[in-house]
């Protein structure tokens, strides 16, 4: 079986796979064949792979002769008719993209999306979104101390004392719990809300304030993650969130709701109340963003707040991120081959969990009735 490692967009700085998980490949006799240059930017150089047992080739090579690709963001449309019947690893947003997975489908693909990995303990290991979003909480706060004009911590000198920054994080899940540990290790007060009251016991043991609001929909039928709220609910927590954000130095906005919008949880009002240097790093925005000014990958300046639209911060440490998604991938290609042979068992819930096509059809029952 050979597996080929394509290198990403220009846009990307990431790589699906680094050299200390190729070897493991290697070494159960699955040849691999990567992308020249596909690790640069995330500093795994084309000697590392070949010292793990890969061999280099141009991308036509790649894609014709691997039965398995692997790759972070899809290949580029005219490539997909050559690839008939192989097997393609990635993050592709089905719940996004639902007509190109059925053109994929089409084309004789079977495509594994990781980001719709059922989040259940087994999958942890192999859970692309936690490590990735575990980076982009970490850097979100190390990224608003850089454009804060003040300190982060409390100090007193000589020359007078310095109050801590204020840090207010919207969505506690994987990315806000570790922005929640970061503000606070560089000394910031911080203050959560999050519609599933579950995070509560977690926001608190790391040190946070935790901001309740009564009335939250159920969420648990929705495998851990957030549902829509009613509007008497968004009405009660925009009024709470409107009170912290008035004194809030820094904001870092996470809440997404899969397969949706994003929800706008800071008005144009409540922005008008913050305070001119005020940061505020929305993670969210690819899906729309949490303010309504936020732009993905643009910094804007509103009254003198700085507004940063930023859903990929993993890829600003494309070292440790690339390490890491590679070997979330790792333990997740263990599932889908056997004896250095592919073989898909979708009885595996995990398997059937991230299997959005295969044998020419979309096999995702909630992907095919977005179709
Ligand atoms: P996410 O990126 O989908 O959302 C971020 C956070 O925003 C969530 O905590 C969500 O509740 C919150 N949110 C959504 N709408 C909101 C609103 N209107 N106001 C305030 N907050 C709002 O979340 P995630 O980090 O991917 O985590 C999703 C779930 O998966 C969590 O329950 C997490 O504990 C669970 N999880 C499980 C595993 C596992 O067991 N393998 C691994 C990682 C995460």
């Amino acid at each position: 079986m050979i597996l080929g490692i394509l290198r990403e967009p220009e846009f990307e700085s990431r790589v699906s796979m680094t050299d200390e998980s190729v070897s493991q490949l290697t070494k159960k006799g699955i040849q691999v064949y990567v992308e020249k240059q596909a690790g640069a930017k995330a500093f795994c150089e084309d000697a590392q792979y070949e010292a793990a047992g890969a061999r280099l080739h141009d991308r036509a090579d790649i894609l014709k002769q691997s039965d398995l690709l692997l790759s972070i963001h899809p290949p580029v449309e005219n490539e997909i008719s050559l690839l008939n019947k192989k097997v393609l690893v990635g993050v592709y947003q089905p719940l996004y993209h639902p007509q190109i997975m059925k053109a994929w489908a089409s084309a004789g693909l079977t495509v594994f999306s990781l980001d719709m990995l059922p989040r259940t303990t087994r999958a942890q290991a192999m859970d692309i979104l936690s490590s990735q979003a575990n980076i982009a909480g970490y850097k979100a706060v190390i990224l608003a101390a850089q454009l804060y004009p003040r300190y982060f911590p409390m100090f007193m000198t000589a020359a007078g004392s310095i109050k801590p920054a204020k840090v207010l994080v919207l969505g506690a899940g994987v990315a806000g719990l570790q922005a929640i540990a970061t503000a606070r290790r560089l000394g910031a007060v911080v203050e959560v809300f999050d519609t599933r009251p579950v995070v509560k016991e977690e926001v608190m043991s790391l040190g946070a304030k935790f901001i309740e609001v009564e009335g939250a929909a159920d969420a648990s039928a929705a495998g851990g993650y957030a549902v829509e709220q009613s509007e008497e609910y968004q009405r009660r927590q925009k009024q709470k969130i409107a009170e912290s954000i008035a004194k809030a130095d820094i904001v870092i906005t996470t809440a997404q709701i899969p397969g949706k919008k994003a929800p706008v949880l800071i008005t144009e009002e409540m922005l008008n109340t913050m305070r001119k240097g005020s940061v505020i790093i929305d993670i969210a925005a690819a899906t729309g963003g949490n303010t309504p000014f936020t732009k993905n990958n643009e910094i804007i300046n509103y009254n003198g707040i700085t507004i940063v639209g930023n859903s990929n911060l993993a890829a600003t440490m494309p070292y440790d991120a690339s390490r890491l998604y590679g070997k979330n991938v790792l333990n997740f290609l263990q599932l889908i081959i056997e004896n250095g042979q592919l073989r898909i068992n979708r009885d595996d819930d995990l398997v059937a969990g991230c299997c959005i096509t295969h044998n020419g059809e979309v096999v995702h029952e909630k992907i095919k009735s977005l179709l």
